[in-house]
């Protein structure tokens, strides 16, 4: 099957042709196409969703991930990671057996646990009474309770190098963040292994000049991938550009999406916190920030309106957020790979997307 586009984006370049699909995969690009419309790019891979189209994946059953996959899919997102703010332990091995695996479209590729080993002075929206310091044998049952794919973790709590290795040791990637550490130890986690930043700027020690912290330590590296909720409330233009230009290649766009996402304004959950969603923001009962309604296309199109070329803001929402998990397959339309693909219109506009060869969205 030929997709009818004019061009694709392959690896990062645009390539004039149109797709050619075959079992699922991408078997030809380049091709002549007479009359294409549209650019195929990869299908979007989301790493931080707590919720979506109505739907927490702190209590959705098997109906209700169907119901957010739908929304994400309608949002070029072809695969995920739900993920689960600091909740008490029972609620989150609960949550966790829930996950669909296997054929779940968009594809769910594990879970995201942020928390609950975060820093108590850098909680954001999270549950203060449900925060751990670091506990090896809690980790170990939360890695039991269901496949968890990413943890965010603050690496300067005491025991934090042990959790880290053990998360690597099981193939779980570590990302940095509601931390309060410094840029030394940020670096230390780094070199451990660590290989990410979740929601840089948002819920961290800030950039100093002699206190650099995080921020500073994730930038000025280049083997770290840095994530970004870029809604035009989390961070302002200037701070999402030093981000863009600093990490280029090594940016990742995040939704931080909640359940209201894809829905409509008024009021949510966001795991055990009522939220209110009014114009595009959402907060906690308290007024902080609690996640976003934003979608990966939305950001895609808000990271280029800035002025970031077009195949970056898309590297953004594919193979860059790929990379932190180490799936070489994913987040990357090439001959041989996956046709995950979203094919796009020249107002950036979502047309069609496409999981595993098979058309799920039709616009
Ligand atoms: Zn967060």
């Amino acid at each position: 099957m030929k997709l009818g586009v004019e061009a694709a984006l392959v690896d990062g370049l645009l390539v004039a042709g149109d797709v050619e699909v075959k079992d699922g995969r991408v078997v030809a690009v380049a091709v002549s196409s007479p009359g294409g419309r549209g650019i195929a790019v990869p299908g979007f891979v989301d790493l931080q969703v707590n919720g979506f189209g109505g739907v927490d994946f702190l209590d959705a059953d098997v109906a209700g991930y169907r119901r957010a996959g739908e929304a994400l899919l309608e949002t070029g997102v072809t695969a995920y990671l739900p993920t689960l703010i600091t909740s008490p332990e029972q609620q989150l091995l609960a949550a966790m057996r829930e996950v669909p695996v296997g054929e779940a479209r968009p594809r769910i590729l594990g879970m995201h646990l942020e928390g609950p080993f975060l820093s108590p002075n850098r909680l954001g929206t999270h549950e203060a009474s449900s925060r751990r310091d670091p506990d090896a044998a809690l980790l170990e049952r939360l890695l039991d309770a269901g496949p968890v794919r990413l943890m965010t973790l603050a690496p300067e709590l005491a025991g934090a190098e042990q959790l880290i290795d053990r998360l690597l040791e099981r193939g779980v990637a570590v990302s940095l963040g509601h931390s309060d550490a410094t840029a030394a130890q940020a670096n230390a986690a780094f070199d451990r292994g660590a290989r990410s930043v979740t929601h840089l700027f948002n819920a961290m020690r800030p950039f100093l000049h002699r206190d650099p912290g995080i921020i500073g330590a994730a930038l000025a590296r280049d083997d770290v991938v840095v994530s970004v909720i870029v809604d035009g409330i989390h961070l302002a233009p200037e701070t999402v550009l030093v981000a863009a230009r600093a990490a280029r290649g090594r940016l990742a766009l995040v939704t931080d999406a909640i359940t209201g996402a894809g829905v409509a304004d008024g009021s949510y959950s966001l795991g055990n916190l009522d939220v209110h969603v009014s114009e595009g923001t959402v907060r906690g009962p308290d007024g902080v920030l609690a996640g976003s309604v934003l979608t990966m296309i939305e950001a895609v199109r808000n990271l280029h309106d800035l002025g970031v070329p077009i195949e970056d803001a898309l590297e953004a929402a594919t193979s860059t957020p790929a990379r932190v998990l180490g799936d070489p397959e994913l987040g990357r339309l090439d001959i041989g790979a996956p046709a995950d693909i979203v094919v796009l219109n020249d107002r950036i506009e979502i047309e069609r997307v496409f999981v595993g060869g098979e058309v799920r969205v039709a616009v």
